[in-house]
C-alpha cells in the first residue's frame, strides 16, 4: 500500500490529507501547529510528533505551505532521506523557489512535482481540486494517480516550475478581470443600468468570463457568487495579493510588461490596508465604488 506523509495541515493541507486516506493511501500528517495535527487525526489522517516521523517510510512527501521559504526550510530537512521518494509541493510560491526545490529533490536522489492548486478549500474538501503540475514526465506519471485522490483534474504545464508559473498567470488573469467585471458594474450603476440588465447582456457577449458568470461581484446574479454572502470567502483578497505579487515579481526577473498586473495589485493592496484583507477578493467592487 502507498504511504504519504503531509506536511502542512492548514486550511487546504488538512481536507488534502484527509482526501487521501479516505481514497485508502496510509497517510501520516504534520504541521508546526499540533492542534491541527489532532484535528487531522479525527479524519484519518495518522498524527506524526516531527517532521522526520511523518516522512519516515513513506513513499510521497507532499507539502501544503504559506510560502517559497517555507517549502525550501521543509525539503531541505526532508532530502536527506529523501533517495528514491516522491516530493510534491501543493502550495502557491515563487517559480524561482520552486525551480529551487526541484534542484534540491534531484540532488537527493527523489522525484519532485510542482503541483499549485486551483479551487480553493471548498475544492479541497471535495476532492475536486485543480492541479498545475510541473516536471520531468517520469515524476509527473508517479504524481498523477496520487493527486487524482483529491482533485478533478491534474495538468501537466511542463518542466520544473511550470505549475507555478500556470498557476500565476491564471491569477493574474482572474484579479484583472474581477477588477474590470466590478468597475463595469459601478459604471452601470452610475449610468442608470441595472445589474440584471447588464449581467444578461455581457454573460451572452464579449464581455463574458468566469468572474461575470460564476463569480459575479454584484449579489443574486449567480448562485456561488460570495456576493450573496456580504464577501465571506472564497478566496480572500489577501491570497489574490500574494498571488499577484509573485506574478509581479515573476515579470520582473522575467522581462515580461504587465502594467495591468502591476495596478491590480496595487488596487487589492489598497482593498487590504482599508481592512478587506479577509473578504472575498470580490469584494474589489466596494473599492471601486468609493465605499
Ligand atoms: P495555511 O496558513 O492555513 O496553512 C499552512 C500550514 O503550514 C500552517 O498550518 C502552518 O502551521 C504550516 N507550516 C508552516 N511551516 C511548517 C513547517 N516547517 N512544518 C510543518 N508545517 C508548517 O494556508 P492555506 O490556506 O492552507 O494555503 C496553503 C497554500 O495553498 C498557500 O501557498 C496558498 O497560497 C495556497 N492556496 C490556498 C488557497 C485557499 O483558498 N486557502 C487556494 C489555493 C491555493
Amino acid at each position: 500500500m502507498m504511504r504519504a506523509a503531509f506536511i502542512g495541515l492548514g486550511n487546504m493541507g488538512r481536507p488534502m490529507a484527509a482526501a487521501l486516506a479516505r481514497a485508502g493511501v496510509e497517510t501520516r500528517g504534520f504541521d508546526l501547529n499540533a492542534s491541527l495535527v489532532e484535528a487531522a487525526a479525527q479524519e484519518g489522517v495518522a498524527a506524526a510528533g516531527s517532521l522526520r516521523e511523518a516522512i519516515e517510510g513513506a513513499d510521497v512527501a507532499i507539502t501544503m505551505l504559506q510560502s517559497g521559504d517555507q517549502t525550501l526550510a521543509v525539503w531541505r530537512e526532508i532530502a536527506p532521506q529523501a533517495r528514491g521518494k516522491l516530493l510534491i509541493d501543493c502550495s502557491t510560491i515563487d517559480v524561482e523557489s520552486a525551480r529551487a526545490a526541484h534542484r534540491l529533490a534531484q540532488e537527493s536522489g527523489a522525484l519532485s512535482v510542482d503541483a499549485p492548486v486551483s479551487g480553493g478549500v471548498a475544492g479541497a474538501k471535495a476532492a475536486t481540486l485543480t492541479f498545475m503540475c510541473g516536471g520531468e514526465a517520469e515524476a509527473f506519471a508517479a504524481a498523477r494517480p496520487i493527486l487524482e485522490h483529491m482533485g478533478a483534474h491534474v495538468l501537466h504545464c511542463g518542466g520544473a516550475g511550470m505549475g507555478q508559473a500556470a498557476k500565476i498567470c491564471n491569477n493574474l488573469m482572474l484579479g484583472a478581470t474581477m477588477i474590470a467585471t466590478a468597475e463595469a458594474f459601478v459604471l452601470a450603476e452610475r449610468l442608470g443600468l441595472s445589474h440584471r440588465a447588464l449581467f444578461d447582456a455581457a454573460s451572452i457577449s464579449s464581455g463574458q468570463s468566469w468572474s461575470l458568470t460564476t463569480y459575479c461581484p454584484v449579489p443574486e446574479m449567480t448562485p456561488a457568487s460570495p456576493a450573496n454572502n456580504d464577501y465571506r470567502p472564497g478566496f480572500m483578497t489577501a491570497l489574490m495579493l500574494k498571488d499577484l505579487r509573485l506574478a509581479q515579481e515573476a515579470a520582473a526577473q522575467a522581462g515580461a510588461a504587465s502594467p495591468v498586473g502591476a495596478v491590480a495589485t496595487q488596487l487589492y493592496a489598497l482593498h487590504q490596508a482599508a481592512g478587506q484583507g479577509g473578504a472575498d477578493f470580490s469584494s474589489i467592487i466596494r473599492l471601486i465604488r468609493g465605499e
